[in-house]
């Protein structure tokens, strides 16, 4: 838990808190999706008139396999979003404004940082990560990757001999 007294007794207009936050594994549909490494995190509070702001800056790498090949990726990235602080003492009766995605409440001048951290890496990681958008994924009769050599089926399953009549369209369509 973030004291938030620390930003409230401040002098500073701005308080500055750094950290990293090992995120734990997660499993989407049976795969996994690794952090071998802590995230970095850095935030800034500062008031503006009466009202708190929080900026959330989170470094991480996440590895997880190739939606196609199934080799394991690895890839970098970094969130960087800005957020109002409202007391949960504030906070109104339930409305739609609680789905506004840039209000963090807090309770007793605690601020559940981890959490918060945790929510937002969830959210940047994607249901499905290619290796490269070229990738040609694995035959699907054998099983072998298809992005270096190929196998011996591909040959088998390559394209049948064009119908002759369509061919000819083809030749039609390309004179265009
Ligand atoms: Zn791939
Ligand atoms: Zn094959």
């Amino acid at each position: 838990m973030f004291q938030l007294s620390f930003v409230f007794k401040s002098d500073q207009r701005s308080y500055e808190h750094q950290f990293s936050y090992e995120m734990p594994d997660q499993n989407y549909y049976g795969d996994p999706v690794v952090f071998d490494e802590p995230a970095e995190v850095k935030t800034r509070f500062y008031k503006v008139q009466d009202t708190l702001f929080l900026d959330l800056q989170i470094a991480f790498s996440v590895e997880m396999k190739c939606a196609r090949c199934l080799e394991p990726i690895r890839q970098e990235k970094t969130i960087s979003k800005s957020f109002q602080l409202i007391s949960q003492k504030l906070r109104e009766e339930p409305s739609e404004d609680d789905l506004e995605e840039d209000v963090l409440y807090y309770e007793k001048e605690q601020l559940d940082l981890d959490n918060i951290v945790y929510e937002q890496i969830l959210l940047e990681i994607p249901i499905k990560m290619v290796c490269d958008e070229k990738c040609r994924g694995i035959c699907s009769q054998c099983g072998k990757p298809l992005n270096g050599e190929s196998c011996l089926c591909e040959e088998a399953t390559a394209e049948p001999e064009t119908d002759p009549r369509l061919a000819k369209l083809k030749d039609w369509y390309q004179e265009e």
